[in-house]
């Protein structure tokens, strides 16, 4: 199933996509009003199969605005360096020339999380150095702590696309903490939707692309990832507790802009899509911060 988050008039409200309709959460007598409340339910599957019924409300898809698939529940958990390609076009700036031993993690904030079609927004004053980077992101379904690979997909609840937008002047200001470059306003773009777990597995094998004003930047598969979904899930979760509602990013492969010859950057009026097969595009214009 594919969950989407959206607004239709002044509501907004949460359903499953189905060809180009989406369901209506808010005709549900008692349903969670927003996917989050979703996640925190013991009664995901109910739920998620009464609205995938005939029957329910829907919209078209053409007469909502889709938003983020949900509302991370904290500060998004990051992988950076997780495919060989992109660990070999950023040696000179990380210092990091083979593939690392185990996940380097960092955090970036819910805040910049926002929807597909929404504005990525750039203020020249504060970095005029944006780049792309397409990730496949995880949604954790239920709660868990010390985690086994084996048993990492029960956590999970589904999979969504992300371009962590990265601001490069500032992410390699601070002593190696990325935080800062990652974290600014506008600069997660999510979406369309979540597609659940039953569908896509552990996620193997699912090409991913970017493009920029139409040309493409990025191409690769998730095969190409050096620590795939359950030995991130594994790791992330030693000695610290996931919960439903956390989202984290799994690392984007070669092709990013900082490293080409020259550089390149986001600019205003750019168009950039970040597709993964059998997830969907999200597609995000880029702007100036008001
Ligand atoms: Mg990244």
């Amino acid at each position: 199933m594919r969950v989407a988050s959206y607004r239709a008039g002044k509501e907004t409200s949460w359903g499953i996509v189905v060809g180009d309709h989406v369901s209506d959460a808010g005709q549900l007598n008692g349903a969670p009003p927003t996917v989050r409340d979703l996640l925190d339910s013991s009664d995901q599957r109910r739920w998620l199969d009464a609205l995938a019924d005939a029957g329910a409300r829907t919209f078209p898809l053409t007469d909502v605005e889709l938003l983020a698939p949900l509302e991370p529940r904290q500060d998004l958990i990051a992988l950076g360096l997780n495919y060989k390609t992109h660990v070999a076009e950023t040696t000179g700036a990380t210092k990091q020339a083979a593939p690392p031993k185990q996940p380097i993690l960092f955090g970036k904030a819910a805040t910049s999380v926002i929807g597909p079609g929404a504005e990525i927004r750039l203020d020249p004053k504060i970095t005029t150095q944006v780049d792309w980077e397409v990730e496949l992101a995880v949604v954790i379904g239920r709660r868990g702590r010390d985690i086994a690979a084996e048993r990492a997909l029960d956590h999970v609840f589904g999979y969504t696309v992300a371009n962590d937008v990265s601001a490069r002047d500032l992410q390699f200001l601070d002593g190696g903490q990325w935080y800062r470059g990652k974290s600014l306003d506008t600069f997660c773009p999510l979406g369309p939707s979540i597609n659940t777990v039953d569908e896509i597995g552990d996620a193997r094998g699912l090409r991913l692309t970017l493009r920029v004003n139409g040309v493409t930047k990025q191409d690769a598969t998730t095969d190409d990832l050096i620590f795939a979904i359950p030995e991130i899930i594994a790791s992330v979760s030693s000695g610290r507790t996931l919960h439903p509602g956390d989202v984290i990013l799994t690392g984007t492969p070669g092709g990013v802009g900082f490293t080409r010859t020259p550089s390149e950057f986001l600019q205003p009026g750019d168009v950039v899509e970040a597709e993964i097969a059998r997830i969907g595009v999200l597609r995000n214009r880029v702007g100036i911060r008001p």
